[in-house]
């Protein structure tokens, strides 16, 4: 940090305090040169990961959303909450590790979907029908086939 009257760059934080809403840090500096005091403030920059929707669009990645979703999926079915927020989780490491901070829709769905196949076969139905956007009832039809098939998707 650079002192604002000699331009040193040797300072000392002597009060550090914080905004009232928690997101600002107002610290109180003393040039180590003029022994002039400054004050900075910093901003906490939230960390929001996006989601990439198919148009482009992009819109902030909301865990509660994603997990309403799951929860209705998984409606009168063996699966519990825990095990949704493992899935959960999960994507959000999978984000974490993304240097960007972006995912893209798709991306989340084939996640979820591949998640929750493994735990319950209607559950994952249930969310693919609705993530997937099936255009019409045989394509729907064509999803749950395979499940039932032998033709069965290798997991993976
Ligand atoms: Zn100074």
């Amino acid at each position: 940090m650079r002192c604002p009257y000699c331009s040193a760059m040797s300072e000392k934080v002597v009060d550090s305090r914080e905004g009232k809403d928690g997101d600002v840090i107002r610290r109180r500096r003393e040039c180590l040169q003029c022994h002039r005091r400054f004050t900075t403030y910093e901003r906490i920059e939230e960390i929001h990961f996006m989601v990439v929707k198919k148009d482009g669009r992009r819109e902030p990645f909301d865990r509660h959303k994603l997990m309403g979703g799951l929860t209705k999926a998984i409606q009168k079915r063996p699966v519990s909450v825990a095990q949704l927020e493992e899935i959960v989780d999960d994507i959000e490491s999978r984000l974490a590790e993304k240097p960007d901070r972006e995912i893209s829709s798709t991306e989340v769905g084939e996640l979820v979907m591949h998640r929750l196949h493994d735990l319950d076969e209607v559950a994952y139905v249930r969310f693919a029908s609705v993530y997937r956007q099936f255009k019409d009832v045989n394509q729907f039809v064509e999803e749950v086939k395979s499940l039932l098939g032998p033709a069965r998707r290798p997991k993976g």
